[in-house]
């Protein structure tokens, strides 16, 4: 596509809406304040970078757009999104998404775009009290604009299923923090990208059913304490010494990172002809920081409450708190029995570039073998890094051989 098709593009209509019973709003940021979003009548949808999309604005955004943004952008100017009344941008969190979200404005004027600003740092009361005015002020302009006011009721039924996403798919990570052959990791992939995809109570109703099958297959094998501890040690955020059973034959992975999707990481496990038993736990923004965020309280006000309970989740690299951040990796790698660290960096980050070093000194010096990947939502890498994963195994094997 040239950069004038490109531009001509983008003067086209604004989103498509579909023909569903109820309005999509977009999300690009993983914390967003989906109970609000959902109280409003809206479906909230994460909006994901996608393999297969080109288009000439990758180009023309090289300079200051990650691979990730780049993708989303050539998404929009290639009417691949799928049907959505708006889209909510995140302000603060990183400046790609900060200048991507301006250049939308000016490239597609027609289109709905929200902006919601999260404070730098989690910055305790104050932090809550702002983000739940920023909520509110969003809560306001969703009314304004397409009529659809607050309800209570809607509300309530969106806690209630958020709490009860959450509690399932963190018992499900706990138990693979364990005993990954409990759960395939793709599937707790898929559970997690179908609930950010449609929150509703289908997509919930399977999470549960899979952990209720996990909770029965375990719990002849006196596994259930340990998990369970794990889990509340998972969400506090500091994880002490555990000893539990596990296959000492087979590498124990983890894998760290920022806005890479779970599934991209099936995709490469596949590619390599690597066992997907291996990834015991992800630390992934659409994976683990998103399951392990507390539920909002159903007292009080809503705004508060959902600031507060996107506060709780697990930092990311777009935050302060590196050290915060560090002292949690080395809590998993020592107390999960960790082999080796694969360090997943989205191409053209600035957040995952800088903070990939500090992670990297941090787990060698736990004496955990460490891979840094480079990733773009295109997998255009695909077989050189699966090559790298390969060799990554057989060093964590032969050491754990001697
Ligand atoms: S991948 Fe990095 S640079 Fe891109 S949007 Fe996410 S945090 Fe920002």
């Amino acid at each position: 596509m040239s950069y004038e098709q490109a531009t001509i593009q983008s003067n086209s209509q604004g989103f498509r809406l579909g023909v569903a019973e109820k309005l999509t709003l977009g999300y690009i940021y993983p914390h967003a304040p989906v109970e609000i979003i959902m109280a409003h009548g809206f479906v909230p949808s994460l909006v994901r970078a996608r393999p297969g999309v080109v288009g000439a604005f990758e180009a023309s955004l090289q300079t200051f757009a990650c691979s990730y943004t780049r993708n989303l952008f050539s998404q929009r100017a290639n009417d691949q999104l799928p049907p959505l009344a708006a889209l909510l941008f995140p302000g603060n969190t990183c400046d790609s998404l900060l200048n991507v979200g301006d250049i939308w404005r000016v490239r597609f004027p027609d289109d709905t775009v929200f902006r919601l600003t999260y404070p730098a740092a989690n910055q305790g009361e104050a932090g809550v009290h702002f983000l739940a005015e920023e909520i509110r002020s969003l809560s306001n302009m969703l009314e304004k604009a397409f009529g659809l006011p607050f309800s209570l009721s809607e509300f309530e039924e969106a806690a209630s299923l958020t709490r009860q996403f959450r509690e399932s798919i963190q018992f499900l990570y706990a138990s693979r923090a364990i005993l990954p052959q409990v759960l395939p990791y793709s599937k707790l992939a898929a559970l997690i990208h179908t609930f950010l995809m449609s929150p509703d109570q289908k997509s919930v109703t399977e999470v549960v059913r899979a952990a209720s099958q996990a909770q029965r297959s375990l719990a002849k094998s006196k596994s259930l304490e340990p998990i369970n501890r794990i889990r509340q040690q998972l969400l506090k955020g500091h994880l002490t010494r555990l000893t539990f059973a596990h296959d000492t034959d087979s590498p124990r992975i983890a894998v760290a990172g920022g806005m890479i999707d779970p599934g991209a990481l099936v995709a490469l496990l596949s590619a390599a002809g690597i066992s997907e038993n291996a990834l015991v736990i992800d630390l992934l923004t659409f994976g683990f920081k998103t399951a392990f965020t507390r539920p909002c309280d159903m007292e009080g006000d809503p705004f508060e409450s959902v600031a507060r309970s996107i506060l709780s989740s697990p930092l990311e690299p777009t935050q302060e708190g590196l050290e915060m951040r560090l002292s949690f990796v080395r809590d998993i790698l020592t107390n999960l029995a960790i082999d080796g660290l694969v360090i997943c960096e989205q191409s053209f980050c600035d957040p995952d570039e800088f903070e990939a070093p500090s992670l990297e000194a941090a787990a060698s010096k736990s004496g955990v073998v460490v891979l840094r990947l480079p990733i773009d939502p295109e997998l255009s890498d695909r077989e050189r890094l699966g090559v790298r994963l390969q060799s990554f195994l057989e060093t964590i094997k032969s050491r754990n051989q001697r």
